[in-house]
């Protein structure tokens, strides 16, 4: 992303669109339609450059004010041009993303490109920087006044109070570093690999559909792909360890070699920008505008977090290499690619829980079904289906959020694996809401086995629990896009917050109750047995301290590859030291290239620590619901009037106090990552995993 969170590059919009120009026109009872029809290159480029000028427009109409700042002379044609460069940003990145044909995915990366350009030239613009700092605020509400207090902040993190060469200099890296980010993901999904099998008994250990799903072709070989539907299974439950290995190594040496050089190029261009602006580092100058503020305290979090995780990871270590030694007597060491077979089978062991057995009552049609009518429950909100808005692939569907009888938001379902499509899960903004004027639209791409006439799509538990996280950051983008301003909308925030209100909603995937109201059994329609999501609490509970520890060295990664001087960063030791030093797993040579394919090192760079923050956060907050009853009691309206739907209108920290009533703590984390370790629960019905 561009730096200028004056426009937080990201993704898309729509069709309707030369008569939606006349932006203050555009009412939310009438939205346009995010693809009107199936639409020509040459239509979406005009659309795009349509709201390019339009923006230009209201940016040379604010330095040509004659008199005294206001907002009505000054901010609101402000927002308004933020308002259409970011929905051209998400646009392009749309197209990017998940439109089917790859020509037009190019033009897509090319349009996102020619927007963020826009946007770097808005954010070193020092006549709109002057007409913004002689606003006078003071007696304006109090969003109006932390919006501008931010755009201004975030101006001079751009730069633009240094002098013209400087600002011309950052303008060209800035350009450089937007072309790069899309080189770096644009490479990881072009590289879909495969593995190739020879005969079916290779697949043993795998589910039955999962091979059914998977039949030889004319050659007889078996075609295994890096997609997720492909890989994970393999990695839980296949008996070959050749097999696991090959298909991990596949996974991780994505865009290998070819993200090298875009890395270091990433790196070395981040690092030209933040000393020019007077930072030392990227991760110094990433961190102001965030909650963490600067790069030492995301070293400190990480140290902290690692002497959390690590004793109760050691007693998690000595039970995975006991399962190893199992069938491997000498074993010492377990390598990063076993992790999850290991659990699985300790899962299975230990736990008596097998991850297979609860797929059968997770297929995908139930599972939506399910995340919609607790999100709905929870949220106070109805979903209602258009079955006639058009889109670029049939399987995508468009869903209507009701609030009150009156329509507060849209957004759309891709969810299935299609190749060239983004091919890791994610919601995307595609209009941000602007109270009266324009509704807040967004988009869940997901890569969920598609059901068919003869396969009911049954979704791995994890799958389904992404789901969840996916929606909750679509709920953010929803509930909190009703403000006055797009710049503050949804999700336009300190960015390491948004991962906090996505990662509470996991734990509703716990409940005996809130599964029992969808998890059917494909077959016989029975509910889900509480005893068994008791089992699977239990054995899901397993392994979660060795899973800090691998996010705590992504984190590391990040951090590392973004602290100094790239001059002195030897890309390909960074992945395996901080595996080493984070994890206890032994890394695989194939994994010093992970990075390649790690694609919050573009997107995140520096900041990937917050999800490890963030959960910390939503941990806390979970607290404050109800545990007997999930979907009951004050604690979910008041979550979503407190934390939703404020948006980006204060500070996070204000967001976390006014929900907590103090500052979060991380004991809520640490009881989460020992619980595997916490004595039995009764095992009798639904509130005895609830404790
Ligand atoms: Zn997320």
């Amino acid at each position: 992303m561009n730096r200028s969170h004056i426009v937080r590059g990201f993704y898309a919009f729509a069709l309707l669109l030369l008569a939606t120009l006349v932006a203050a026109q555009e009412p939310p009872q009438n939205q346009p339609t995010v693809w009107s029809a199936k639409p020509g290159i040459a239509a979406f480029e005009t659309v795009e450059n349509g709201r390019i000028a339009a923006a230009q427009k209201l940016i040379d109409q604010i330095v040509a004010v004659k008199g005294p700042r206001t907002i009505e002379s000054t901010l609101v044609p402000y927002d308004e041009a933020v308002r259409q460069l970011n929905a051209a940003a998400y646009f392009a990145d749309l197209v990017q993303k998940v439109n089917p044909d790859a020509a037009f995915r190019d033009r897509g990366t090319a349009m996102s490109v020619k927007v963020s350009g826009v946007a770097t030239s808005l954010s070193l613009n020092r006549d709109v920087y002057q007409a913004l700092s002689a606003l006078d605020v003071s007696k304006s509400d109090p969003a109006t006044r932390y919006y501008v207090q931010r755009q201004l902040l975030e101006f001079r993190l751009a730069g633009v109070d240094k002098d013209d060469a400087t600002r011309a200099k950052l303008k060209k890296l800035q350009d450089q570093l937007t072309e790069d980010q899309a080189m770096f993901d644009r490479n990881i999904s072009d590289d879909q690999r495969s593995v190739t099998v020879s005969s079916a008994s290779e697949l043993d250990g795998l589910p039955q559909d999962y091979i059914e799903n998977h039949k030889p072709g004319t050659d007889g070989k078996i075609t295994l792909t890096t997609n997720y539907p492909d890989l994970f299974p393999v990695m839980e439950y296949a008996k070959s360890d050749a097999l696991r290995r090959k298909m991990w190594e596949a996974w991780n040496t994505r865009a290998y070699p070819k993200n090298r050089a875009v890395l270091i190029d990433m790196m070395q261009t981040r690092y030209q920008i933040a000393t020019l602006i007077g930072y030392s580092s990227w991760a110094d100058y990433d961190a102001a505008d965030k909650m963490m503020q600067d790069g030492s305290n995301i070293a400190k979090f990480i140290a902290d977090l690692n002497s959390a995780a690590r004793p109760v990871a050691e007693r998690e270590f000595a039970i995975l290499l006991a399962e190893k030694q199992k069938t491997d007597p000498k074993a010492t060491e377990i390598y990063s690619y076993e992790g999850y077979r290991l659990r699985e089978l300790v899962r299975r062991s230990q736990y008596d829980f097998n991850s297979e057995s609860v797929r059968p009552y997770l297929p995908y049609p139930q599972v939506k079904k399910g995340v919609l009518d607790t999100a709905a429950t929870l949220f106070h909100v109805t979903f209602r289906q258009e079955l006639t808005a058009p889109s670029w692939d049939p399987a995508v569907e468009t869903w209507d959020v009701i609030d009150n009888g009156k329509m507060i938001g849209r957004f759309y379902l891709d969810m299935h694996p299609r190749p060239g499509k983004y091919s890791h899960a994610q919601m995307a903004p595609i209009l941000d809401g602007i109270r009266g004027k324009q509704l807040p639209e967004a988009i869940l791409i997901c890569n969920f086995a598609q059901p068919t006439a003869t396969d009911p799509g049954l979704m791995d538990y994890g799958d389904a629990v992404t789901f969840f996280h996916e929606f909750g950051h679509l709920m953010h983008h929803i509930l909190g896009g009703q403000q006055q301003w797009a710049g503050i909308s949804g999700i336009s925030m300190e960015s390491d917050f948004v991962e906090a209100p996505s990662q509470m909603l996991e734990e509703w995937m716990k409940s005996p109750q809130v599964l029992a109201t969808f998890a059917r059994n494909y077959k016989t329609g029975e509910p889900i047995p509480a005893e068994l999501v008791a089992r699977m609490n239990r054995a899901s509970a397993f392994g979660r301290a060795n899973g800090v520890s691998t996010q705590n060295a992504l984190s590391a990664i990040s951090y590392d590859l973004y602290k100094d001087d790239p001059a002195k960063i030897d890309v390909d030791a960074v992945c395996p030291h901080d595996f080493r030093q984070y994890t206890l797993y032994v890394p695989i040579p194939s994994d010093a290239h992970m990075y390649a394919s790690f694609g919050h090192l573009a997107g995140y760079s520096s900041h990937y620590y917050t999800y490890m923050w963030d959960k910390v956060i939503a941990e806390d907050f979970f607290q404050q619901f109800d545990h007997n009853n999930l979907l009951a009691g004050e604690a979910p309206m008041r979550y979503r009037r407190t934390v939703l739907e404020p948006g980006g209108s204060m500070s996070a920290n204000d967001l976390v106090k006014n929900f907590l009533g103090r500052p979060q703590s991380t004991a809520a984390f640490q009881k989460w990552m020992e619980e595997e370790f916490q004595p039995a629960p009764q095992i009798n019905g639904a509130r005895a995993v609830e404790q």
